[in-house]
């Protein structure tokens, strides 16, 4: 709670009069540390890529170059941790876009099974060198008014987690279907990844749609992952007017639920 107390004058006499302002700022500063922690960690995630980087030129400088593997060892480092850098940046410009509201969904009818045809089929090579057998199932016929990137950016993040946190010869599959409302008003399209994967443990499952929250950095930072892609998920989802959840089994798998309204007002 702030106070602020403004001396005033009443009326036209002389009279003086005080003025107590109390204002509720909880919400307020909860916003300012949520804005304040992002930077903090932006800067964090930002600065390990570059010191490999860094690291790795000086190394090479200092004398590793004259080794040919061993440059080529570090010089691939180098690459990657560019490729990281990169991403990252992407996420985070991606996010404060859609934050801002700086552009507005462009909605148009999406014929849902051949969409994430063309889903998967952008993956499998990605599945393939896992042996992880991916498909779709999806109603023939199911048109979804929705912003085909940002469906696309939906979906791309889900089965691209599915495929990263599920072992070799596991599965990934893709279902969508029409279901109606809690409260019978509306139809919604149900989308469900569901994968045989890793799993996430209970307690890590109402955090996980946070910026940059792992259940396991290591494991993430090695299959790429910047720990932004699901609270853009959930962003884009919510722009849609849609909702998102997880169910969840400690080494039998995860299944991401997304329903967004069949149609858009
Ligand atoms: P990341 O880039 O780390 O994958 P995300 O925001 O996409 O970031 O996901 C956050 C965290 O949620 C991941 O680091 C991982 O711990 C967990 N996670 C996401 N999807 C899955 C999944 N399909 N199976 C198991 N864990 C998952």
């Amino acid at each position: 709670l702030e106070i602020h107390i403004v001396p005033m004058t009443m009326g036209g006499d002389d009279e003086q009069g005080l003025l107590l302002v109390l204002q509720d700022v909880t919400a307020i500063r909860r916003l300012e540390r949520m804005r304040s922690e992002f930077v903090a960690n932006v800067s964090h995630e930002l600065k390990t890529p570059v010191a490999a980087v860094k690291g790795f030129a000086e190394t090479l400088l200092a004398g590793a170059m004259n080794d040919e593997e061993t440059a080529r060892s570090f010089l691939t480092i180098i690459q990657d941790e560019s490729d990281r850098l990169n991403r990252l940046i992407g996420d985070i410009l991606e996010l404060s876009k859609i934050e801002s509201r700086r552009s507005p969904l462009q909605f148009s009818p999406i014929d849902l099974p051949a969409f994430l045809g063309r889903m998967a089929e952008l993956l499998s090579p990605e599945a393939g060198k896992k042996s992880i057998e991916l498909n779709v199932q999806a109603e023939e016929g199911l048109f979804l008014e929705a912003d085909e990137d940002r469906l696309g950016q939906i979906l791309m993040n889900l089965l691209q987690n599915g495929i990263n946190y599920t072992p070799e010869g596991g599965k990934v599959k893709v279902t969508a279907e029409v279901v109606e409302s809690g409260d019978g008003e509306e139809e919604l399209v149900r989308i469900t990844v569901a994968d045989t994967g890793i799993g996430i443990p209970k307690k890590d499952v109402p955090r996980i749609f946070e910026r940059f929250y792992r259940v396991d950095k290591a494991r993430s930072r090695s299959s790429g992952g910047t720990g932004l892609g699901l609270s853009i998920v959930k962003h884009l989802t919510e722009l849609h007017r849609g909702t998102i959840r997880v169910e969840s089994e400690i080494g039998a798998g995860s299944k991401f639920i997304l329903e967004l309204p069949l149609l858009q007002p």
